[in-house]
């Protein structure tokens, strides 16, 4: 990346800032937000201004955490590559991909593999992946979380659309939820959240059935919207609502169109304090079922555009903060399958796309209604990345977090051309809308990714995202620790969990080096934690070091203490190795814990465990106090190589 260690700046007289649009100067190092000062202070000549704004709104860059990519399999619908563009021209830095309809649909560990595959040097912006849950494929969860770094999993209540990803039933979801408190308890509360696509069978079957008989119309839309009553949406909702609250595992809904639901929904949450979220999309809160042209199909979505009345209900809901999350639902199709010229709402594929168009669709209404953009900000940044567990990196302006970034105008004006929209397939129902807000430029991580007018910004800077809690878990297999920058404004758990990757460190080391924050690098962290070491009492000594897992301990265990152990100790060889040596290694850390009362730490350092065995013996032989000395100075050695390997 250029640039590494270069300071850059943000200049901005209407920067919104927790809760509140004021001029700011922001600091940026390494693509994170060091620092937020007064917006008169002196620029340093050495650093880099990369905006200086007097008029234009600065916001924290869009996380869209409903976005159909497609890819791989279906990439003539939409890719990687084109989906990230239209984000990035849209002031949207996150993208969250769901689990279809790419093929193979992301619902196994090795379906994620392929999906993971198919996207270096494609991504204009970060992308988190989603899992899906299916019925028949709970075994699959753990994995796709752990080793996979899915930010959370989606299922539909009703067929999705595509016979690959059939729908699950209660018995399924059950199973799921499961797997969650399993995984949250395994992982420190870790908690994956299950998003559900809620509409329910029956009625829907019933609606077009008699429909069918009335031979309604399939060309007016009415007849469509009668086919995917309120009540389905209401009935699965509250079926949703009903087993998270008996489970307690983080539920969210996604794109809810029926206003009916939003009583439960509240209840649930405020009354019942059951631990659920809702989102609502673009299209609901734009358009309404009356003005759908006739057999315009590009107008079709699952669960449909509902009534004006429902669209002013669902404000209502966003106003009031029952519904904190909108998002875009983007899914588009190739326009084959939008039937255009027959017109036919019911067999036509359901689907808008809007990626690229969110900032403005959304502003256009909330100036109407006297809602603020520092409440879209928190809506259509903070909130989605809440969601999907990438809060510590993504959201609004905040130290510690990405320097992701959309500069607009609110005040200007434009009429949407699709054929300028940067999507795939360019077919949208907005073609020809005046929009209100106009975005710039985009940063992501401190680099400009679009600026109006210019295409020659086309850099691939996108990575795929993986949640802290995951990045630095001890037993996924390739954990990394944050840049220095994050960690200083990381959570206390948080922190600590990434500490852990380098000293396993118990609360006496812990506690004191939380104190000790900012660090300037993790060098410094590692010299301040040996002085700490150094200054506790003996109790507490004994406890840090005690929090170093067993050498020669079986791997099984090792492996589900700390990874980075599993690997320092060899500990994939441990089948072929002598059995006797394991034995005799056993024996020796038993002697060495009793006449010592703590275990025995060496900094093992690619050597094998009949290396180890005489090194135990010779220190049997030392005095208490010396061995406490070396084991913890062993441990400091230990983390300093860790360190190489984790950064
Ligand atoms: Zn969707």
């Amino acid at each position: 990346m250029e640039g590494e260690n270069k300071i850059k700046v943000i200049k901005g007289k209407k920067v919104v800032i927790n809760g509140e649009i004021r001029p700011a100067t922001i600091l940026i190092r390494n693509g994170i937000i060091i620092d937020i000062k007064e917006y008169s202070i002196e620029i340093k000549e050495e650093h880099e201004i990369l905006i200086d704004e007097n008029e234009l709104i600065i916001m924290g860059g869009l996380v869209d955490s409903h976005v159909h990519v497609n890819e791989p399999g279906r990439t003539e619908w939409e890719g990687f590559l084109s989906a990230t563009s239209a984000a990035a021209s849209g002031g949207v830095t996150t993208i969250i991909d769901m689990p279809l309809n790419s093929s193979p649909v992301t619902t196994t560990y090795d379906n994620l593999q392929s999906k993971i595959k198919s996207m270096p040097g494609k991504l204009r912006v970060d992308v988190g992946l989603l899992g899906g849950i299916i019925p028949g494929n709970a075994s699959e969860i753990s994995r796709m979380v752990l080793e996979g770094g899915v930010v959370g999993f989606k299922s539909f209540l009703v067929h999705s659309g595509i016979d690959e990803f059939p729908h699950v039933q209660e018995t399924d979801i059950q199973e799921a939820m499961d797997v969650m408190k399993q995984l949250r308890d395994e992982c420190g509360g870790r908690d994956v959240v299950m998003m559900f696509h809620a509409e329910t069978e029956e009625p829907i079957k019933e609606a077009t059935e008699r429909l069918e008989r009335e031979k309604a119309d399939p060309k007016l839309y009415d007849t469509f919207l009668q086919s995917r009553p309120r009540v389905s949406e209401n009935i699965a909702i509250d079926k949703v609502i009903e087993l998270c609250k008996k489970n307690q595992v983080r539920t969210h809904i996604v794109h809810l169109s029926s206003s009916d639901a939003i009583k439960s929904i509240n209840e649930a949450v405020h009354h019942d304090k059951v631990p659920i979220t809702a989102e609502t999309t673009y299209h609901y809160l734009y358009f309404v079922s009356e003005q759908v042209p006739y057999g315009n199909t590009l107008y079709k979505c699952c669960p449909p555009v509902r009534e004006g009345e429902n669209k002013d209900l669902l404000w209502k809901a966003v106003n009031e903060g029952t519904i904190k999350i909108i998002v875009s639902d983007h899914s588009p199709c190739t326009l084959d399958l939008k039937l255009i010229e027959q017109g036919d709402f019911m067999k036509a594929w359901g689907g808008i796309s809007s990626l690229q168009l969110g900032l403005p669709i959304i502003w256009t209404e909330a100036k109407k209604r006297g809602v603020s953009l520092v409440k879209l900000s928190e809506y259509m940044s903070d909130e989605p990345s809440r969601l999907v567990g990438l809060n510590d990196r993504k959201g609004s302006i905040k130290i510690g977090r990405d320097a992701d970034f959309v500069i607009w105008d609110p005040e200007e004006s434009f009429i949407v051309d699709q054929d300028l929209l940067m999507v795939k397939n360019k077919n949208s129902p907005y073609h020809g809308e005046k929009l209100h807000g106009v975005v710039h430029e985009t940063i992501l991580r401190g680099n400009k990714i679009f600026k109006r007018g210019d295409q020659s910004i086309s850099r691939i800077l996108g990575q795929r995202l993986i949640p802290t809690k995951i990045h630095t878990n001890s037993i996924y297999p390739n954990p990394t620790l944050p840049e220095i920058e994050l960690l200083n404004s990381l959570s206390k758990s948080s922190f600590i969990e990434c500490t852990n990757l380098l000293f396993e460190s118990a609360p006496p080391l812990a506690n004191e080096l939380y104190e000790k924050r900012p660090f300037s690098s993790y060098q410094q962290l590692i010299n301040d934690a040996d002085k700490i070491i150094k200054s506790l009492n003996p109790n507490d000594k004994i406890q840090v070091i005690n929090a170093h897992p067993r050498i020669g301990s079986s791997a099984a265990q090792v492996k589900k203490s700390s990874s980075i152990s599993y690997r320092e100790q060899n500990c994939d060889k441990d089948s072929s190795i002598d059995q006797s040596i394991l034995e005799t290694l056993k024996n020796l850390n038993n002697q060495y814990e009793s006449k010592f009362g703590f275990k025995f730490v060496e900094f093992v350092n690619g050597r094998s465990k009949s290396e180890i065995i005489p090194i135990i013996e010779q220190r049997l032989n030392n005095e208490k106090q010396s061995e406490l000395d070396k084991g913890l100075s062993e441990m400091i050695e230990i983390s300093k190589s860790r360190l190489l390997k984790l950064k």
